[in-house]
């Protein structure tokens, strides 16, 4: 499993040349791209057991700041995908809210013509400082991991987690005009036990409560299969308890979760994300930007193009945009985690 860990320096490897669709965002499958998702770091306050462990943290190397794009090359990455067609972006990490400047970096990406909304990835820990400032900044929703409601278990799973505190934020984040959604891991022998307690806590907070089922990443070092609960499996169990689920409109979302609802109350919605069981590559609209510049067209697989050493290189946009275009024509029909996990770790690539 260390070893593993250890393989943190991935290759980066140029794309194949765009196809001649005369759009950069069209990729080979005729997808469209329009979300992007944005690392803004590789560090985090929390240590969850099946993303990046205590126990595994010395052999992670975090990124020196100097290697992190900048906010200005950020923006700039960013106006141009948004000139490209791109309307959402969402930030992630790592933690987001540990980045230094994360209020101001969501005012100058929200200012960006053309992107229609900034929203959020975050453990919520420091939500009960910054969801004011954020809204007000212009992030329009946050997605909170919350992966149990009992507090011991919440500092077993997230290492160094306080789940007053993250309850609290999320809170404060709907009383900040917010859009909430939670995220729970569903996990046998941990949390299996809790999908209706969490959905109904959720609710009762305004949020839409999802699950997401367990992905192997870092090279399947961290990952349980055993545990890992299926989408039929989480809605079998809530139907279980609350009736019928039918499907629902996934709303301003557009991203993987499919969405359900108690039949007959669409107050009551939930979203899984059944990346092992259910795929949904097929609808795949998004590319993955990481810290250090690295754009992922697949979240289950490993080659990347580095946009940073083009920023870098030259203030002109064209050979950005003929690298993002070279990105896409190499996008994956689909992941292969089931054969071969990607080496890369979720807490790099932000989910
Ligand atoms: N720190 C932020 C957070 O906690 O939401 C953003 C980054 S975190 C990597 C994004 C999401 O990925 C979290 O909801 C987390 O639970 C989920 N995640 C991490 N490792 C996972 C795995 N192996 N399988 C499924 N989801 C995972």
């Amino acid at each position: 499993m260390v070893q593993a860990m250890e393989r943190v320096h991935l290759p980066v490897v140029q794309a194949q040349p765009a196809p001649h669709s005369g759009d950069p965002l069209l990729d080979p499958f005729a997808r469209r791209i329009r979300y992007l998702r944005v690392s803004v770091t590789d560090r985090c306050n929390y240590r969850c057991t099946y993303c990046m462990p205590e126990a595994l943290e010395h052999h992670m190397q975090f990124q020196p700041r100097a290697a992190l794009l900048t906010f200005e090359e950020l923006e700039r990455i960013v106006a141009t995908f948004a000139r490209l067609g791109v309307r959402k972006l969402r930030l992630t990490g790592g933690e987001p809210t540990v980045r230094h400047g994360i209020v101001d970096l969501v005012r100058r990406l929200a200012g960006v013509p053309g992107i229609e909304q900034v929203v959020m990835t975050t453990n919520g820990h420091l939500l009960g400082e910054l969801a004011a400032p954020l809204a007000a900044a212009g992030l329009r929703a946050v997605n909170v991991s919350l992966d149990t409601l009992d507090a011991e278990r919440f500092r077993a799973i997230t290492g160094r987690g306080d789940l007053a505190r993250v309850l609290a934020g999320l809170d404060a984040a709907r009383a900040a005009g917010l859009r909430v959604q939670t995220n729970a891991v569903a996990l046998h022998g941990i949390n299996d036990g809790e999908l209706v307690a969490l959905c109904e806590d959720a609710w009762r907070r305004g949020a839409v409560p999802r699950f997401i089922e367990h992905m192997p990443m870092s090279d399947g070092a961290l990952f349980e299969p055993a545990r890992g609960i299926s989408a039929a499996t989480i809605r079998r169990t809530i139907e279980g308890e609350l009736g019928p689920l039918v499907p629902d409109e996934p709303g301003r979302d557009a991203g993987p979760a499919r969405y359900w609802a108690v039949r007959g109350d669409r107050s009551r919605r939930v979203g899984i994300i059944s990346a092992m069981t259910e795929h949904f590559c097929d609808d795949c609209n998004r590319l993955r930007l990481t810290a250090t510049g690295d754009l992922h067209a697949c979240l289950g697989h490993d080659d990347a193009t580095s946009l940073r050493e083009v920023v870098r290189a030259s203030a002109n946009d064209a050979p950005l945009v003929q690298a993002i275009a070279a990105a896409v024509s190499g996008k994956r029909a689909g992941h292969v985690f089931a054969q071969s996990p990607p080496k890369k770790h979720m807490i790099g690539i932000g989910g």
